[in-house]
């Protein structure tokens, strides 16, 4: 029966993809991918000749029934997003909610996403947890940290470098400086680094070291 499949893809090291999604994306009709010379590197990488096509935050509004129409009428579909899984601050969301809406086969595989091993990796308790994705830039950025002072759990946030300083002083600000935190950039990549300290610590280590690359923060929970 023809269904959508999201297919998560590496977070940087292009071995980090199971048999099974390789196999998925040699066979299925058409890859819908956020960026598609993104997803032809990894496609050529495992010569996988499977047509596709471009679905992202700008087209997903107008493209989900025409791919709902696809799935129907035979086809079944893959989604990738840049990396990682579809729909973990990638789009995906939209798509499956809508093929769940009209009673459509919707599987996703399991596979690489960056906020498990940072936050497996921090040495911070991993038995509960709750996922932030990233601070919004501006408008409700306060409101939402402030929500978060009496979290108990441990909390998962993406930044990107340009940022990573701030939110660690605004972390600091809220949740105290002596909060145990872990940061990890470039995860599965050549210059892959975790630091673990408090906030404070970690504000300054990269005040004096500005990151580049890709970030996930881990912070503790309340105690
Ligand atoms: N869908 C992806 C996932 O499943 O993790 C997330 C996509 S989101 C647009 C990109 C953010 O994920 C980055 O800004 C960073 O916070 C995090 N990220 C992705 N790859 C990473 C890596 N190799 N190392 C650290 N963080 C990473």
């Amino acid at each position: 029966m023809s269904k959508l499949i999201l297919v998560p893809t590496p977070i940087g090291n292009l071995r980090d993809i199971t048999y099974r999604a390789v196999e998925i994306l040699g066979s299925v009709d058409l890859i819908l991918a956020e960026d598609t010379r993104e997803a032809k590197k990894l496609l050529n990488h495992y010569n996988i000749k499977t047509p596709l096509q471009s679905h992202h935050m700008f087209n997903e509004h107008k493209s989900v029934e025409s791919v709902c129409t696809k799935i129907l009428s035979g086809q079944t579909i893959a989604l990738i997003s840049d990396a990682g899984t579809p729909g973990i601050s990638d789009p995906g969301f939209l798509l499956v909610r809508t093929c769940v809406e009209k009673e459509i086969e919707v599987e996703t595989l399991p596979g690489p996403t960056a906020l498990i091993p940072a936050l497996v990796n921090s040495g911070l308790p991993c038995d509960r947890f709750c996922f932030e994705g990233f601070l919004p830039p501006k408008k409700g950025r306060n409101k939402r940290i402030t929500a978060l002072t009496d979290e108990t759990r441990t909390m998962i946030f993406y930044e990107s470098p340009y940022r990573l300083v701030k939110t660690l002083n605004e972390l600091a600000l809220h949740f105290g400086p002596d909060r145990e935190a872990s940061v990890s950039r470039e995860l599965s990549k050549l210059f892959e680094e975790n630091i673990r300290g408090t906030l404070l610590f970690l504000s300054e280590y990269y005040l004096n070291k500005p990151p580049k690359g890709e970030i996930v923060i881990i912070v503790s929970g309340r105690k």
